[in-house]
């Protein structure tokens, strides 16, 4: 018998010695109290472990329920739901990829981070983007915009509906969108951060495109995002003659798979699975007691911060609820807080991109009355440690007080 010729080669780049999960995960899970990614329930995780075929039966049967459970929650009639394996930026990228190209006037309603990242994308497709810049914490008046629509001329105009990055939340979109439709001009609207925690009717407001992420109002896992697009903004994709640059999110591939059970990449079916049980969460609960959910909670959230002795960021007229910002106290840096905070109390909240202040997301599974008085009182005892001056039982009560109506009557 010939022995074996293999001879055992050393391989060029030797394989690496790491950690395992168990080793570098901490023992307890944090709670995920930040500006995203944000906790899932159980039965979303459970989905998540569940890999099945991306073209069979059950896929397609999964797809046309996470498309009609999306168009509740969109409020659109509209046929053309989509999904997207990525981010929500990359739901983005497809409303914006496909809707402008060269030439294309877009017109950018600009009021912090995320708003910018929509005029950026158009200015990379080689639309002719003008923006309408708002300062910091405020919105732009419907004066402003009707300026801006008549000055510019739009084809398309780029809105976000709360802008997670500085918590402002804008209040006129439903006129914005009026405004633009009457000008003839189609409306995107980035919902990532709101989309199922405060109204958002897509075609009773005349919106175009509206995207969403699945790791923020949704709860389910990030990486895969959903869009809709109206009659008349399908009818544009459609009737583009230059071709899509990105083919990942060229909307006309992406309805083979979307529309017409067909393959156009493989799709990521344990997030979509993920996705689908998110969304039937929304359905069970409605969107009428989701939305007093988040209200509910983040106003209480809010009394409970103001009774600290610490301050918002926003103004309360334009206060996001989704993503309540808070300022940072005198000789403290953002970084500061949200490292002790995680390390001393496991719970992540956020900093926000340059800005003095720190973010707790009100999104999804992060309201609920166990999480906000963890973190409140996580948030007011990382304040202590670290030498700021709050006062903690005022906090609470506040919180308590605010959560049960003022006064607890209790049954007899
Ligand atoms: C988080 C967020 C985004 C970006 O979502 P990613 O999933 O990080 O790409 C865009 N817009 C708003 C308003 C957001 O809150």
């Amino acid at each position: 018998m010939p022995t074996s010729s293999i001879t055992p080669v050393a391989s060029a780049v030797p394989c690496p010695v790491v950690e395992s999960l168990d080793a570098i995960l901490p023992e307890e899970p944090l709670l995920m109290m930040g500006a995203g990614p944000v906790p899932i329930p159980a039965a979303v995780a459970k989905a998540n472990t569940i890999v099945i075929n991306h073209l069979g039966g059950t896929m397609v049967k999964v797809i046309g329920q996470v498309k009609t459970m999306a168009r509740y929650v969109f409020q659109t009639n509209s046929k053309w739901v989509l999904g997207v394996a990525g981010p929500g930026s990359a739901a983005m990228e497809m409303a914006i990829s496909n809707l402008a190209w060269e030439g294309t006037r877009v017109l950018s309603i600009k009021n912090g981070f995320f708003s910018e990242r929509m005029a950026e994308m158009g200015r990379r497709v080689g639309a002719r983007v003008s923006t309408l810049d708002v300062d910091d914490g405020a919105v732009a008046s419907l004066e402003q915009v009707a300026e801006a629509i008549r000055r510019e001329r739009p084809e398309i105009v780029t809105v976000v509906q709360g802008e997670t990055s500085n918590t402002v939340w804008n209040y006129h979109l439903k006129d914005i969108a009026a405004l633009a439709k009457a000008a003839g001009a189609l409306v995107i609207i980035d919902a990532v951060c709101t989309l199922s925690t405060m109204p958002l009717e897509m075609d009773a407001w005349g919106i175009d495109a509206v995207i969403t992420g699945g790791q923020k109002g949704l709860s389910s896992i990030p990486g895969v995002s959903l869009i809709a697009f109206s009659d008349a903004a399908w009818a544009r994709v459609k009737g583009r003659t230059a071709p899509n640059a990105h083919w990942c999110l060229d909307a006309s591939l992406a309805e083979n798979f979307w529309h017409n059970a067909g393959y156009h990449y493989t799709a990521p079916v344990s997030g979509v699975l993920a996705l689908h049980e998110a969304l039937r969460l929304v359905c069970a609960e409605t969107l009428e007691k989701r939305f007093a959910r988040h209200l509910k909670c983040s106003l209480a959230l809010q009394e409970g911060i103001a009774a600290l002795g610490l301050n918002l960021y926003a103004p309360p007229a334009c206060r996001l609820n989704s993503v309540v910002g808070i300022e940072v106290p005198k000789g403290l840096s953002p970084g500061d807080i949200c490292g002790h905070i995680s390390r001393q109390h496991q719970v992540e909240i956020s900093g926000s991109f340059g800005l003095p202040i720190v973010r707790i997301g009100q999104m999804g599974e992060q309201c609920r009355e166990h999480n906000l008085f963890r973190t409140l009182h996580a948030l007011g005892r990382t304040m202590l440690d670290l030498g700021a001056a709050v006062d903690l039982p005022a906090g609470v009560a506040a919180l308590e007080k605010s959560l049960s109506g003022g006064a607890r009557v209790l049954a007899r």
